[in-house]
């Protein structure tokens, strides 16, 4: 999953990447309007956190143009701690939620994971397939049916694996291009070869079996939900 962060406040805007990097999300930071504008409107985020008062460019104008634009991205802002006109207007102008600073970094974390859930097509909270659930938390594969008495089988991700099987279960039996997996892989000063997809693609099919992952040639890859 990849997130914009739109901040003129470096400390805040670094603090909030470097904490959202280590849950496993690739994250891009503008510190001001017209760059963040840019960025939110040509780059595939699954959620934008925007602060409305950044020089260059207003975080409303920039919410109205994107909504115009109909780019729906999951929205939430940054507003001064008593500007309740500023979350009315916010919030009518296209936004899903706010925070009020000062926060809690974990407040937020919480409130993105939230919106993620809630614009995520997959049907149940917790992402499962083949006998196989993604603990989130944990950024491991752990296996549906625990043994009585056995140790519970279980995979560590690296950061690549776990963000690419996380877009994988959210985004079931649809083919996926291996040029949107690396989008939504790397952040906008990763690698971007998407060639190392299949790298990854294949470390992957080694602990979910060969066929979970369908390769359709010419057109990218399929993950198999059912059985
Ligand atoms: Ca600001």
């Amino acid at each position: 999953m990849r997130l914009l962060i739109v901040e003129d406040d470096a400390k805040l805007g670094n603090g909030l990447r470097s904490r959202l990097v280590r849950e496993g999300y690739a994250v891009d930071l503008a510190d001001n309007g017209v760059d963040g504008g840019h960025l939110g409107a040509t780059e595939p985020y699954d959620a934008v956190i925007l602060d409305l008062g950044l020089p260059d460019r207003p975080g409303l104008a920039v919410l109205r143009e994107w909504r115009a634009a109909d780019n729906l991205v999951p929205v939430l802002i940054l507003t001064a701690r008593d500007g309740w006109s500023e979350r009315v207007e916010g919030l009518q102008a296209g936004a899903d939620d706010y925070l009020g600073k000062p926060f809690h970094p974990d407040e937020l974390l919480a409130r993105i994971q939230a919106l993620l859930r809630r614009a995520a097509t997959a049907r149940s909270p917790q992402l499962r397939a083949g006998g196989w659930r993604l603990d989130e938390a944990r950024q491991r594969l752990v296996a549906d049916d625990e043994t009585p008495h056995g140790p519970v089988m279980e995979h560590a991700l690296t950061a690549t694996e776990f963000r690419l099987l996380r877009y994988f279960m959210r985004h079931p039996d649809q083919i996926l291009s291996k040029s949107r997996l690396a989008e939504h892989v790397y952040d906008y000063d990763g690698e971007r070869d998407s060639n190392v997809i299949e790298v990854y693609v294949g470390r992957l099919r080694a602990m979910l079996g060969a066929n979970r992952i369908q390769t359709r040639r010419g057109q990218g890859y399929l993950f198999r939900s059912g059985d």
